[in-house]
């Protein structure tokens, strides 16, 4: 049996890198209580990501999705595990050491009603990120905001207007103006629609997808909406319980999908062609907690398919087809030579 790690070999364009990621939070008992648990929040995740390529990451509330964002972005120390930017390990750097990074490293985050000052004008919203990384005058750095509201699709005559004055979309292309002042690589979108009309959850998206061609920028997209994923993605990554449990690129994911999780979650996703039928799974069963994660495959309470092995032994993430890759019993790699 071929195991290897979740993602597979790096190649040479990478520009992230993540190798085994743990993020443990300590459960204390009382506001200074001594710790009497860990949760898992991330609990050993691997994957690389090219430049100019969007990783879909995606799993219901409470997988781990966001915190691995956080950790990348280092506003989260890692409890272990390596994070590669650009070849250089930056899982232990400093403040001082990070701030290079810093700028290349950009996130939009899912509320843009609580991520903007709201007593900051939009110019100086957009414009305060340019202003601490590069020493640029004040016309200089308004000239950047409005050149960037209209990459957004905002209006030169809003750069004057408080945060309160826009409506949740151009809130939300506002933080995505902000993101870009200091030309980042990769941007981390943490639930970057799901506060939206779904109306306006499309435009964003294409926003994005527009801005990453302009701009050459890489995308970590995460979010619990396939359907989003969808439209944006290059590969996505399932998380389940603090673990990726398939990463494969968007097409193979959505027309095969090899994992009973991810399985269930697409059965979730409504088909456009009315005619056309999906077989809703249902999952039974909580998602066990975080703090005592099951023996075993992590999914085995809540799998329709699980066996007496599943429960007893964690499934190794294997490369089913070329690119394809799941932690599952139930799939195996090909043959040795079977899979050219
Ligand atoms: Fe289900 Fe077993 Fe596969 Fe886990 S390893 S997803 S429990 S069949």
């Amino acid at each position: 049996m071929n195991a290897v790690l979740p993602g597979g070999a790096a190649p040479a364009d990478t520009l992230l890198r993540v190798s085994e990621l743990r993020k443990y939070f300590p459960v204390r008992k009382g506001l200074f209580g001594a710790a009497s648990g860990e949760v898992h929040a991330v609990d050993g995740v691997s994957f690389w990501m090219r430049e100019g390529e969007t990783l879909g990451l995606v799993g219901e509330s409470g997988c781990g999705k966001s915190t691995t964002g956080k950790a990348i972005l280092r506003l989260l120390d890692p409890t272990s595990g390596t994070i590669e930017w650009r070849g250089r390990r930056i899982e232990r750097l400093g403040r001082a050491a990070m701030r290079p990074y810093r700028r290349e490293l950009q996130a939009v985050f899912q509320d843009p009603y609580s991520s903007l000052n709201p007593r900051m004008r939009a110019a100086d919203i957009v414009a305060e990120p340019l202003r601490n990384f590069e020493r640029v005058s004040r016309a200089q750095a308004r000239e950047r905001a409005a050149f960037l509201f209209e990459k957004v699709g905002l209006h030169a005559d809003q750069l004057v207007k408080f945060p309160h004055e826009f409506s949740g979309g151009q809130r939300q292309r506002l933080g995505i103006a902000r993101a870009l002042a200091v030309r980042p690589r990769l941007i981390v979108c943490d639930e970057p629609v799901s506060a939206l009309d779904v109306s306006v959850q499309a435009q964003v998206v294409n926003l994005l997808a527009d801005l990453q061609a302009d701009f050459g920028l890489s995308y970590l997209f995460v979010a619990h909406d396939l359907a989003v994923v969808e439209h944006i993605s290059d590969r996505v990554a399932v998380m389940y319980l603090g673990k990726i449990v398939e990463l494969t690129d968007r097409r193979s994911l959505f027309r095969s999908p090899q994992h009973p999780y991810t399985e269930a979650l697409l059965s979730a996703v409504p088909v456009p062609d009315p005619k056309a039928k999906r077989k809703r799974i249902i999952l039974t069963g909580d998602v066990p907690s975080p703090i005592a994660p099951p023996p075993g495959c992590r999914f085995h309470t809540r799998c329709p398919y699980a066996e007496e092995r599943c429960r007893v032994e964690e499934p190794v993430m294997k490369e089913v087809r070329p690119g394809h890759f799941v932690a599952c019993h139930l799939r195996n790699a090909p043959r040795e030579g079977a899979m050219q």
